[in-house]
């Protein structure tokens, strides 16, 4: 089945062309990694595909599960199943991170006609889910990201994540600034997470990352394009031989 369908997709920001022509297509089960360097369009893509009014579209075509995606508003693709953790995650000031995650839960709930849980009921869940990411339940009862660390931002994502069991999370280099015991932890919740019904889409500078989640695909993005796909053994090459050898002549 195929959860994402990405055609000739070009987009713009402020006036100027940054996707000029990504293809990908995403099936259930599967986990894809993007990499390439700094600028290459990587979270232009995924802010994209989450709905972020800065970013248009100018020509192509994305189908999440087979409807144009573009059709749904932000808040519709997130219910429907489409979960971007975001690079540079946000702190929302004066909201409880528990408040903030039980909204976020029940909206989807009811997006898929299922009765919302109350505070009780969904404080059991989410503590249930802390062991995902090993996150200390103090943080429930913190703002939304405010003061957290690089990583406890990061763990916080994916701790999203494991309450709104997305069909399609896209990671936006979300092993950036985690300590090693971090990368672990985060990565196993990920590993965790993935099911033959769902993918992941993986944004990420480094192969590292890919040593504990382990992609079936493995794309470099460069200059607004994929240049090349392979498998997990592309990401090693890279690592070694940096990403200037791929580039074909002519292309800026
Ligand atoms: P990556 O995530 O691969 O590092 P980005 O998608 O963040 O790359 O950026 C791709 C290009 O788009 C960069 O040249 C960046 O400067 C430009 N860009 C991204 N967002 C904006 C914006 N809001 N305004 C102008 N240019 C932008
Ligand atoms: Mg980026
Ligand atoms: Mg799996």
């Amino acid at each position: 089945e195929v959860i994402l369908s990405i055609k000739d997709l070009t987009a713009e920001v402020d006036g100027n062309s940054i996707l000029k022509g990504v293809n990908l297509e995403i099936k259930a089960g599967e986990i894809h990694a993007i990499m390439g360097p700094n600028g290459s369009g990587k979270s232009t893509l995924s802010k994209l595909l989450a709905g972020h009014p800065a970013y248009k579209v100018k020509g192509g075509e994305v189908l999440y599960k087979g409807k144009n995606l573009f059709d749904l508003e932000p808040e519709e693709r997130s219910r429907s199943g489409i979960f971007l953790a975001f690079q540079y995650p946000l702190e929302i000031p004066g909201v409880s991170n528990l408040d903030f995650l039980r909204v976020a839960y029940n909206a989807k709930r009811q997006h898929l006609g299922e009765e919302e849980l109350d505070a009780f009921d969904f404080d059991d869940l989410v503590r249930e889910r802390l062991d995902v990411v090993k996150m200390d339940p103090a943080f429930l009862n913190r703002s939304v990201n405010e003061g957290f660390s690089g990583g406890e931002k990061k763990r916080n994502e994916i701790l999203q994540m494991a309450l709104l069991e997305p069909t399609l999370a896209i990671l936006d280099e979300t092993d950036s600034g985690l300590d090693i015991d971090a990368l672990k932890i985060v990565s196993n919740g990920v590993n965790q997470l993935t099911n033959p019904e769902n993918a992941v889409l993986l944004i990420t500078h480094y192969q590292r990352l890919l040593d504990y989640i382990v992609p079936d695909y493995v794309h470099v993005m460069q200059g607004g394009r994929i240049l090349t796909t392979g498998d997990k053994d592309l990401a090693l090459e890279l690592e070694e031989k940096g990403y200037d050898w791929l580039q074909p002549a002519g292309v800026a």
